[in-house]
């Protein structure tokens, strides 16, 4: 992509309406831009950055076996007055009326949809375990939106459902997706805790949140110390590390095995994750059943599991930054390279940005070519601000000698090089 035909409006000045610093840079990086309190564009920048979010989401889940549904936005009121929620969310739920005065909502989340789809489908213990997922817009009309797309009110969410014939079987399901998130969050750089949690008005008593630590976080979270190194490992016992203390916020608070403070570390975290398990809570109330190999009707028990795909951008932010902007991990960065002509009315440098700007992308590595007659100055800065892991610098100086400059965003490091060399080593 040539800079000179992208769009991408970098603000110069700090949003003074944004108050934490992930919120700032998506604007000033051009990535978002609000459209109503809490409800957001997403300009090409940052939609590359979710899409990435979003397929590294998908690949794990996958793996694990989940099966891929889109289910829509909109939803009947009928199946929350079936399961018991529809008066009790309360004003969180966005209520629509259709022209027939039937009463809709906008999904916040989607038990019921999916407790639906299993009950007009799936009959037999043949058919189960299975773990249904969806990677789809929710609206929750939140008391207080803020921090740009951290909590806002339209979010992107993966939202996934377990069904198993008994519990055995749907703690195994709840282990693989705890597993899985630690997977996610690892390839995405993020150093993640998960903390045991209330389930809140979804309801069950197996319940964690994963955490990103970061000062702006809105849960206060506590943890013994030891957890972190065993996160560290390649191959996680989650059975051991389900034994190490950790909780958030009341779930702390009304703990009565609390830890002595000088054992824990107290810091706080944005949940980005959160795996359930509430049994047969849905299944009870919409009288969904499967037969079992004896051929008696039994209740399956599910579990659900979120991952807050939108507001992982900005938690990915909070956790890479420095003063002069993002620094994103390869994995999610909206471009891996970026290119930066020094001096584009110098034909010796501008062949040699042309010349490997086609062969990066002949590589199918993605490259933002910064081809603007701007100062030097407002180039670094733009690259610094978006946060492209690579850079590669040509100036007159170095065309002369065929040389060019590799800098890595994250240390700053800038070595010279000839082009093959710096292709070889961003393949
Ligand atoms: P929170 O306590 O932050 O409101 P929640 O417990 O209501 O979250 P869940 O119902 O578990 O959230 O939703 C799954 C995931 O969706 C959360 O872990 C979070 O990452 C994300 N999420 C929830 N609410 C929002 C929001 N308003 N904006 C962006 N992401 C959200
Ligand atoms: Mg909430």
């Amino acid at each position: 992509m040539k800079l000179s035909q992208y769009f991408l409006p970098l603000l110069k000045e700090t949003p003074n309406d944004a108050q934490i610093v992930s919120h700032r840079l998506m604007l000033r990086a051009g990535m978002i831009r609000q459209l109503q309190s809490g409800i957001y564009n997403w300009l090409p920048l940052g939609l590359r950055v979710l899409k990435k979010i979003e397929t590294i989401i998908r690949d794990e889940m996958d793996k694990a076996g989940g099966l891929e549904i889109l289910m829509p936005t909109i939803q009947p009121a009928e199946l929350w007055q079936e399961s018991g929620r529809y008066d009790a969310y309360g004003k969180e739920m966005l209520r629509i009326k259709d022209r027939h005065e039937r009463e809709m909502l906008y999904g916040p989340t989607a038990e019921e949809v999916v407790s639906d789809i299993f009950r007009k489908n799936i009959k037999s213990y043949k058919d189960l375990p299975k773990n249904l997922y969806n990677i789809q817009w929710k609206f929750r009309d939140e008391i207080r939106p803020r921090f740009g797309v951290m909590r806002g009110r339209e979010f992107l969410m993966k939202d996934a459902y377990s069904f198993d014939m008994d519990f055995e079987s749907a703690k195994k399901s709840y282990d693989s997706m705890y597993k899985t998130y630690l997977k996610i969050f690892k390839r995405m750089g993020l150093k993640v805790i998960p903390v045991q949690a209330d389930s809140g008005a979804i309801g069950g008593n197996l319940s964690h949140e994963f955490q990103v630590l970061a000062q702006t976080g809105e849960s206060e979270i506590y943890y013994e110390k030891e957890l972190e190194t065993l996160l560290l490992q390649d191959e996680i016992d989650i059975e051991k590390l389900q034994k190490y203390y950790a909780a958030a916020d009341e779930k702390h608070e009304t703990q009565e095995n609390k830890l002595p403070p000088h054992k824990l570390n107290k810091t706080r975290g944005i949940e980005v994750g959160h795996v359930f398990y509430f049994g047969t809570k849905y299944s009870k109330a919409m009288n969904i059943t499967v037969k079992n190999n004896k051929g008696e009707d039994v209740f399956p028990e599910m579990g659900s599991y979120g991952i807050g795909v939108s507001r992982l951008v900005a938690a990915i932010i909070e956790a890479n930054h420095d003063e002069n902007g993002i620094i994103w991990p390869d994995s999610v960065a909206p471009f891996k390279v970026g290119i930066i002509n020094l001096k584009t009315n110098d034909e010796s440098s501008t062949k040699m940005c042309d010349e490997i700007y086609v062969k990066l992308r002949e590589k199918n590595i993605e490259v933002l070519y910064d081809d603007r007659e701007e100062s030097t100055g407002a180039k670094f800065a733009a690259q610094d601000l978006i946060g492209t892991p690579y850079q590669i610098i040509i100036g007159p100086r170095g065309a002369a000698v065929g040389k060019l400059e590799l800098k890595k965003r994250a240390t700053g490091e800038k070595v010279e090089m000839l082009p093959e060399m710096a292709l070889g080593k961003l393949v």
